[in-house]
Formats: structure tokens, C-alpha cells, sequence
């Protein structure tokens, strides 16, 4: 037998192991113990406000976009966006049963601040549907290296039924 060191064939060699794919819920608890992710993802939403305010666009505040289904859209977060979300403010127990989102209360959001890029770039007013896409897919792929630099498992999930399972209402 040659000295030189003899790869086992007992099992398969790490590389061909990964680890398993963490649940949505132990990403949470994971972004939600690292102030830096949230604090880069703020960075993130800040330079996407500052942008979608030049476009200056107009909004009367009426929340009808916040009632999915009544408007037949559906909110999407990716799992940083959803941790940071349910950071900032808990959902509110009293929408569990109605299919809009858990943070609008007489039409306004009661979680601004946390609110994801989705509610952030999206405007009713149709002039300014291309530079609003521009704008979401833009941060949308910085939010997406921030789960690449920290290593956070990507997940880009509806925003309702991924609170309703993680059981936080
Ligand atoms: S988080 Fe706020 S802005 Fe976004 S859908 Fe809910 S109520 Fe509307
Ligand atoms: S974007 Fe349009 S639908 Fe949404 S709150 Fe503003 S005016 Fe209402």
C-alpha cells in the first residue's frame, strides 16, 4: 500500500454532504440575533426611499394595495426582509382572520419603518410603473447579496401565510 494518505470510502466525502437547508424560522431567529444584517438592510431600504422619493410619486394614502386580496397581488419578502419586519413590530392579532395585511389598521401601516421593499416601491400610479420596477429590482438584488455576504439562506416568500406559519399570529 503507496504512504500517500487513502481517501475512505465509508460514506460519502463531505462536499457531497451539504447541511441541510435551515427552516424559514431558523433563518429568522438567526438575522434577528445579528444588529448588522438589520442595520445593512436599512442602509439598504434608506438609499430606496431616498431614490423613490425623487420620483415624487403620488399616493393619497388610501391602503386598498395593502388588501391583497381585494387587489389580486400578493406581497412577497425574502427572510431577511420578513426577520427585520417582525423585529420592528410584532403582527397585529386582531387581522389574523382578515386576508390583508397584518400591519394595516384603518388603512394606514402600522410598520412603516419595517415595512419590506415591496411596500416601499410600489405606487398605484401607473406613469411611474417602469422607473418603480427599476428601482424594486435594483435594491431587490442588493438584498439579495446581503443574504450571500452574511450567509443567510435565501428564502422569497408571501408575506401572510409565512407569518401565519411561523405562528406569530
Ligand atoms: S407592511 Fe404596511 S405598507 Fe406593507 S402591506 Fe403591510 S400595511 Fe401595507
Ligand atoms: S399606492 Fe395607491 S392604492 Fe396604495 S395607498 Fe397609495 S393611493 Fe392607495
Amino acid at each position: 500500500m503507496s504512504a500517500s494518505k487513502k481517501q475512505s470510502n465509508n460514506g460519502p466525502s463531505p462536499s457531497l454532504n451539504p447541511r441541510p437547508r435551515p427552516t424559514l424560522s431558523q433563518v429568522i431567529k438567526t438575522c434577528q440575533g445579528n444588529p448588522e444584517i438589520a442595520a445593512a438592510l436599512a442602509e439598504i431600504y434608506r438609499q430606496a426611499d431616498e431614490q423613490i422619493a425623487e420620483l415624487d410619486p403620488s399616493c393619497p394614502g388610501c391602503g386598498t394595495c395593502c388588501q391583497f386580496e381585494k387587489m389580486g397581488h400578493l406581497l412577497y419578502v425574502s427572510g431577511i426582509e420578513l426577520a427585520y419586519l417582525l423585529e420592528t413590530a410584532p403582527p397585529l392579532p386582531a387581522q389574523a382572520e382578515i386576508k390583508l395585511c397584518p400591519y394595516q389598521v384603518s388603512s394606514s401601516c402600522k410598520n412603516r419603518d419595517g415595512r419590506p421593499l415591496g411596500c416601499r416601491s410600489y405606487f398605484c400610479d401607473k406613469g411611474l410603473e417602469l422607473p418603480l420596477q427599476k428601482i424594486h429590482e435594483h435594491f431587490h438584488w442588493q438584498v439579495r447579496n446581503l443574504h450571500q455576504k452574511f450567509q443567510i439562506d435565501y428564502y422569497y416568500c408571501e408575506l401572510t401565510s409565512s407569518i401565519h406559519s411561523l405562528g406569530s399570529i
